[in-house]
C-alpha cells in the first residue's frame, strides 16, 4: 500500500518541491505540535524520523494567538516559518466552543490559502474492522462553506449562519480533485452535494464540477446526493475505491470522520492542507483532552499525515520505510493503543515502529 502522490499541488507538473535546505542540506520542515495529545503524539514521530534518519529538521513554532485589533492573528514568527520552509506538521490546536476566539485551525488555512484538504482513508492490512477493503479518498473544499465565519443575530433567539459558495473557490478545489485524480489513477470524479435543498450554493459547486470536468476527459464525472453517499458507503465502501470524492467544506469534515470509523477510528486517518505556496499535513482528529498527558495517544494519523508530507517533498524512501514498519506493527496486533484494542503506551508502540526501520 502506497500513498505516493496522494498530495501534490494543483498543477500536478510542480512536482520538484522547492523547501528551504539548511546547511547540512537537510530541508527545514516547520512543526507544530499542538494542544492536547500533540506533544506526544509528536514526540513519536519525532524519535521514529530520527531513527530513520530522515533528512529533514524540524523548525519548531509556537501558534498561540495573539490578539491584535480583535482579531486573531498567528505569531508572525509561525507564518515566515511556514512560508519559507513551504510545508510544515501539525498536531491538532483545540479551538473553543462558541464565544472566544476564532478557529485557530481555520486562521492557518486561510492565511496561507490552503484550498485543498486531501484526507485518504484506507484500510490498515491486518487490523480487523467490518470492511478489510475500504480505500476512500475525499477531497474537501478548505476556506469557505459554513465555515467562512459569518454569522449574526437577526433578532434575539434568531440567528443566521452563512454558507459562502463561490465559482473562484469551487473551481480551484474541483480542479485539484481531477488533477489528483489523473495523477493516482483513479477512474471517477464525484462531486458530493446537496443541490436538491441548497439550490443556489450547491448549485454552483455542482455546475462549477460539471463544467471543470470538461477540462479532464479522461476522468469520468458523476454526482450523487450527501445523504445517499452516507448510506452506501456504511452499506459498502468498496465501490468508493476507485473515485476521488469532492465535496463543500462541512460535509468533507462530517464524511471524513463517518469513513475514519470504517477503518478503525481516528486514530489512523491522516491529512494535507495543500496550497499553491505551501501545505500543512495534520492528522483528522482533534486534541483529545480525555486522554491528554497520559500516553495514550495513538500517534499513526500524525505519522501517516507525515508521509503524506514526505511524499509531497519528495523523499518517497522514507515514507516508503517508515510507512512499512507502521504498518508491519500494526498487522501484528501485539503492541498498539488503547483505541485499537490494545495495551501499548504511545511511545511503546513507537519504539515497536523503531525496531521495524
Ligand atoms: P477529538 O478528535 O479530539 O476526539 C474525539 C475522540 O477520539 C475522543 O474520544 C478522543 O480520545 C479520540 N481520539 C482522537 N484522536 C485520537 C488518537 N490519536 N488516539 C486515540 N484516540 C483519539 O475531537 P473532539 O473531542 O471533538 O475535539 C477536541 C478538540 O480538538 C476541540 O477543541 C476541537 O475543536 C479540536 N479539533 C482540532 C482539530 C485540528 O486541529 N485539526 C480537528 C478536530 C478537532
Amino acid at each position: 500500500a502506497s500513498w505516493r502522490g496522494y498530495a501534490k499541488t494543483s498543477d500536478s507538473k510542480v512536482a520538484e518541491f522547492t523547501g528551504t535546505k539548511g546547511n547540512d542540506g537537510k530541508f527545514i520542515v516547520t512543526l507544530i505540535e499542538g494542544d492536547g495529545i500533540g506533544p506526544e503524539i509528536s514526540q513519536s514521530v519525532k524519535d521514529i524520523y530520527s531513527a530513520a534518519n530522515v533528512p529533514i529538521k524540524w523548525e519548531p513554532v509556537d501558534v498561540t494567538p495573539q490578539l491584535k485589533d480583535g482579531k486573531t492573528v498567528i505569531p508572525d514568527e509561525a507564518i515566515d516559518s511556514v512560508t519559507r520552509n513551504k510545508v510544515a506538521l501539525k498536531g491538532p490546536l483545540a479551538t473553543p466552543i462558541g464565544k472566544g476566539h476564532v478557529s485557530l485551525n481555520l486562521t492557518l488555512r486561510r492565511t496561507f490559502n490552503l484550498f485543498a484538504n486531501v484526507r485518504p482513508c484506507r484500510s490498515i492490512q491486518g487490523y480487523k474492522t467490518p470492511y478489510d477493503n475500504v480505500d476512500i479518498v475525499l477531497i474537501r473544499e478548505n476556506t469557505e462553506g459554513e465555515y467562512s465565519g459569518i454569522e449574526h443575530v437577526v433578532v434575539d433567539g434568531v440567528v443566521q449562519s452563512i454558507k459562502l459558495i463561490t465559482r473562484e473557490a469551487s473551481q480551484r478545489v474541483l480542479r485539484f480533485a481531477f488533477q489528483y485524480a489523473q495523477d493516482v489513477g483513479r477512474r471517477k470524479v464525484r462531486a458530493v452535494h446537496k443541490a436538491t435543498i441548497m439550490k443556489m450554493s450547491d448549485g454552483l459547486f455542482l455546475n462549477t464540477a460539471r463544467e471543470i470536468s470538461k477540462e479532464f476527459p479522461d476522468v469520468e464525472f458523476d454526482a450523487e446526493l450527501l445523504d445517499n453517499t452516507c448510506l452506501k458507503i456504511v452499506t459498502d465502501p468498496t465501490p468508493y475505491n476507485d473515485k476521488v470524492l469532492v465535496m463543500p467544506n462541512l460535509y468533507g469534515d462530517i464524511l471524513s470522520d463517518m469513513c475514519a470509523g470504517l477503518i478503525g477510528g481516528l486514530g489512523l486517518t491522516p491529512s494535507g492542507n495543500i496550497g499553491d505556496e505551501c501545505s500543512i499535513f495534520e492528522a483528522v482528529h482533534g486534541s483529545a483532552p480525555d486522554i491528554a498527558g497520559k500516553a495514550l495517544a495513538n500517534p499513526t494519523a500524525l505519522l501517516l499525515s507525515s508521509i503524506m508530507m514526505l511524499q509531497h517533498m519528495g523523499l518517497n524512501e522514507h515514507a516508503d520505510k517508515i510507512q512499512k514498519a507502521i504498518f508491519e506493527v500494526l498487522a501484528e496486533g501485539k503492541t498498539i493503543t488503547g483505541d485499537l484494542g490494545g495495551k501499548a503506551k504511545t511511545y511503546e508502540y513507537a519504539d515497536a515502529i523503531i525496531k521495524k526501520l
